[in-house]
């Protein structure tokens, strides 16, 4: 049977491959997701017959559209825009809008199927979907983003709705610019839909800790893999990558648990405190004032700057947390966090690691928290927000932070315990991979062929 499972997985990816010509990022998403299902199809064949890879790596749509919007000089600007509604078995498509010049069909698409899987281990009702667009935000006018974000909504809004498809933020959007996506969804529909978004602002149906949900999430699923191994984050040395909302927030409860987080980082490169990253002043530069990471040591002078991103991980630590975006750990950098003695390392950003590095940290007994389980928060807290907008009230800061600590331990759980019946146990890739899976798999079945 094994063997079956085997071959059935290769011939499905070499058709994925096929159907979607260079798309890496994509392959690379997929094939985590494949070779760690291999026994499921060996202990369930009918899975194989039901053609479930087939039917899951396809996207029920990809929608490309459009953006034109006008700059400050008056100048017309023409950027493209993506949605991909990917799988919508237990809950109608949900997931983030990404504005970064790297935006491709593959980047959307890889984001797209892992969303799958991570909203199913939320165990909440949402489906997977993505988008975005290759604008690049950075040293854009307000004006210029508001009008970018309507005319971006005036194109998407045909194909969203709280009960079809939800996006929110991911790099690049945030508040501010869900709020002028709001705005205009609003305006074109003629009534206040409150669910059609997550990460709103508070004023207008936001949630409470939707904020910090990413980056305490993937804190409190870390911290559940290590209390596991009879460690902790106490008097542990923590470096995470980023400055963005999940690395803030990921840095935070880190600090909050008794951690030492000596470096954090951003596109131009990072900063090293060996008495400790100073919180307040990373929230100041990159939440208030929008200014680069470099500046930190202006206000530290003691603290070191290094140019380049990817230098971060050959900072000594006990706790790597990846929080800034895919494949920033390669091979080497891995090789180096392993040599330099990392302990754990904690994905909050989506797919860091390369499939080679992800290798090195299983064959070194480090205790690895893949992506789809460690920052599937976020995402949670948005399902939290759906369930206020539906019910049309809100909940305190305490209670969803209560609910988002719950949901990181039950995936925790799910993910070790299907690691353990499929044997492989403490492989939380496999064992996220398949706990996703399962859920959905069964939902492609009961509904039917279509
Ligand atoms: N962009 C986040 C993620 O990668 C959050 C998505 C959401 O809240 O819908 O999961």
């Amino acid at each position: 049977q094994i063997e079956k499972a085997h071959e059935y997985v290769n011939k499905v990816f070499e058709q994925v491959k096929d159907r979607n010509p260079n798309e890496n990022e994509f392959h690379q998403a997929v094939k985590e997701v494949f070779n760690s299902l291999v026994p499921v199809f060996a202990k369930h064949p009918h899975y194989m017959k039901q053609a479930i890879l087939e039917r899951i790596s396809e996207p029920d749509r990809l929608i490309s559209f459009k953006v034109s919007w006008a700059d400050d000089n008056g100048n017309v600007q023409v950027n493209r825009g993506f949605r991909v509604q990917f799988n919508n078995t237990i809950g109608p498509y949900k997931g983030g809008l990404r504005f970064h010049p790297s935006v491709n069909a593959s980047i959307i698409k890889f984001l797209g199927f892992e969303q799958i899987f991570k909203n199913s281990l939320t165990g909440q009702p949402i489906g997977g979907g993505k988008g975005g667009s290759d604008f690049n935000p950075k040293g854009k006018s307000d004006g210029e983003i508001m009008r970018f974000c309507q005319s971006f909504m005036s194109e998407l809004g045909k194909y969203i709705g709280p009960d079809i498809d939800v996006p929110a933020g991911d790099i690049g959007v945030g508040a501010r610019e869900i709020g002028y996506m709001f705005g205009q969804y609003k305006k074109m529909r003629g009534a206040f839909e409150a669910g059609v978004l997550t990460g709103k602002g508070l004023g207008y149906g936001g949630s409470l800790a939707r904020k910090e949900a990413t980056g305490y999430g993937t804190v409190y699923f870390v911290d559940e893999m290590l209390k596991d191994a009879g460690l902790s984050f106490k008097d542990s040395t923590v470096v995470v990558s980023g400055s963005g909302n999940v690395s803030i927030y990921a840095i935070e409860k880190a600090m909050e648990l008794g951690a030492k987080v000596v470096a954090c980082s951003d596109s131009n490169g990072y900063v090293y405190d060996k008495n400790g990253i100073d919180l307040d002043t990373v929230k100041r530069l990159k939440e208030v004032e929008n200014k680069r990471i470099r500046e930190y040591v202006t206000v530290h002078p003691e603290a070191e700057y290094v140019e380049g991103c990817t230098g971060i991980w050959a900072v000594p630590c006990d706790i790597a947390l990846p929080c800034a975006t895919q494949n920033e750990i390669n091979k080497e950098s891995a090789e180096i966090l392993v040599s330099n003695g990392v302990k754990a390392v904690g994905e909050g950003a989506n797919m860091p690691s390369t499939l080679e590095a992800i290798d090195i940290f299983l064959d070194n007994q480090v205790l690895f928290a893949p992506a789809k389980a460690a920052n599937a928060g976020g995402v949670a807290v948005s399902a939290l927000e759906m369930a206020q907008n539906s019910a049309r009230l809100s909940w305190t800061k305490e209670e969803v932070d209560s609910k988002l600590h719950d949901i990181m331990k039950n995936i925790y759980r799910m993910s070790k315990e299907a690691s353990e019946e499929y044997n492989a146990p403490g492989n939380l890739v496999v064992g996220s991979n398949i706990a996703g899976f399962l859920k959905v798999a069964d939902g492609m079945v009961e509904q039917g062929i279509f």
